[in-house]
């Protein structure tokens, strides 16, 4: 039975995960009449942004993505402050292996001023013996862990705070032009009507392309999206390695690429019980067409490749996973992030594995870009998209 919910606003935000919550949060601060929509509610548990721990770290080889990081860090500073939590700890990490290049992230941190040094493998080993590491090392303790659904929560409540209403359980189906803006429908048959859209809808976004009456010169000129179904594995940290290894203190975040595997790796948190550190591999997850057709189970191969991989590289860590999830990826063919908007419909995919730690500054880009007061990077945007926009 359709809903009888208040049926217009401003600026309807679609998708309450780290993106929508971010993009719903400063357009309210700016005075925005906001409306904020989601399927299921905020950092739903099978979207991208659920639970404790994403890494937060400024190494990336192309210097753009460090600087963001800085500017990114700096609104969640702010962020932290207007919330009055505490969002990210601070546990820095390492960057390791043979196809990571801790050389090349050094001289990118070295060129922007952020504290690191760059270690052998032994003065690592020395410093965390619970990791087996095998090329030189790259550590920078400005780095940390990001509780991903605590800073949903809380953007959305300043959102609130600053006026924006907060609908859940309302899915959107489709949305049509009206002479002056939006009709969005949601599956149960409700409609809303909006002058400006922002659709933040995570690895629902390819199911929904089809649905949001896109000019199909925008739609062409879109990066391919594609979606993973992620799995990340918990293990504890083992009890005779005393010291460093016995606490998540002593563990830092991590990323190792080595010939045949990519591995990241952080303190869990909150998620398995603060007694262990989680272990994925990146971009192991098998593809799906959209996150309608995630099943949730975890993949018994990835689980052996993981396994092993733990038995290999990180001595510290207990065998057997205690704890294992499934998580989505939505990446562009580059990594980059899609932040675009045609008319007044914006479309957001900050994905690709690594947009946790930029989600203040995304949700600022989003509003700059779809109250026209500013831009993005010209690198998240299609080039027809250009042509087609003011
Ligand atoms: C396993 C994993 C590990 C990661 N690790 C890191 C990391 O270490 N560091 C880092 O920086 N980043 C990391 N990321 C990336 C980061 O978590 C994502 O970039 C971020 O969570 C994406 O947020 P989102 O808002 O785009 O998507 P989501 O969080 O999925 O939010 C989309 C929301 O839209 C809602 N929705 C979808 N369709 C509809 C609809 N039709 N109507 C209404 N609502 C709808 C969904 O329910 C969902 O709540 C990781 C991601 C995963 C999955």
């Amino acid at each position: 039975m359709p809903r009888s919910i208040s049926d217009s606003a401003e600026y309807v935000v679609v998708g309450a995960g780290l993106a929508g919550a971010a993009t719903a949060w400063q357009l309210a601060s700016r005075g925005h009449q906001v409306t904020l929509l989601e399927r299921s509610t905020p950092a739903a548990h099978d979207g991208s942004s659920h639970g404790s721990a994403r890494i937060f770290r400024y190494a990336y080889p192309d210097p753009f993505y460090t600087r963001a990081v800085l500017e990114s860090k700096r609104l969640w500073d702010g962020l932290a402050a207007a919330s009055g939590t505490s969002l990210i700890t601070p546990f820095g990490a390492v960057d390791y292996g043979p196809e990571r290049n801790p050389r090349l992230l050094a001289s990118v941190l070295a060129g922007e001023g952020i504290e690191h040094e760059l270690l052998s493998a032994a003065e690592a080993r020395d410093r965390w013996p619970q990791i087996a590491f095998d090329t030189e090392v790259l550590w920078h303790p400005g780095a940390g862990v990001i509780d991903a659904e605590t800073s949903v929560n809380a953007m959305v409540a300043l959102a609130v705070g600053h006026g924006a209403r907060l609908v859940t359980g309302w899915e959107l189906h489709s949305v049509e032009r009206t002479g002056t803006g939006y009709r969005l429908r949601s599956a149960a048959g409700d409609t809303m009507v909006a002058g400006n859209v922002v659709i933040s809808a995570g690895g629902w976004l390819p199911g929904l392309l089809g649905q949001l009456a896109l000019p199909a010169g925008f739609l062409a000129g879109l990066p391919e999206i594609t979606v993973r179904q992620e799995q990340a594995f918990h293990f504890k940290y083992r009890e005779s390695d005393g010291g460093a290894a016995s606490g998540a203190g002593g563990w830092p975040t991590f990323i190792h690429k080595a010939a045949n595997i990519q591995a990241y790796g952080l303190p869990g948190g909150r998620d398995a019980g603060l007694a262990g550190q989680k272990v994925a591999e990146y971009n192991g997850g098998k593809l799906i067409p959209s996150a309608c057709e995630q099943t949730g189970e975890v993949d018994p191969a990835n689980r052996r490749r993981v396994v092993d991989y733990v038995g290999r590289y990180l001595p510290g860590l207990d065998l057997e996973p205690y704890a294992e999830t499934t998580c989505l990826f939505t990446n562009t063919p580059n990594e980059d992030f899609l932040i675009d908007r045609v008319e007044n419909l914006t479309v957001l995919s900050p994905c690709s594995g690594h947009g946790a730690k930029f989600a203040p500054l995304i949700g600022q880009w989003a509003a700059d870009l779809a109250t026209g007061a500013g831009t993005v990077p010209g690198r998240f945007r299609s080039v027809t998209s250009s042509a087609l926009t003011t």
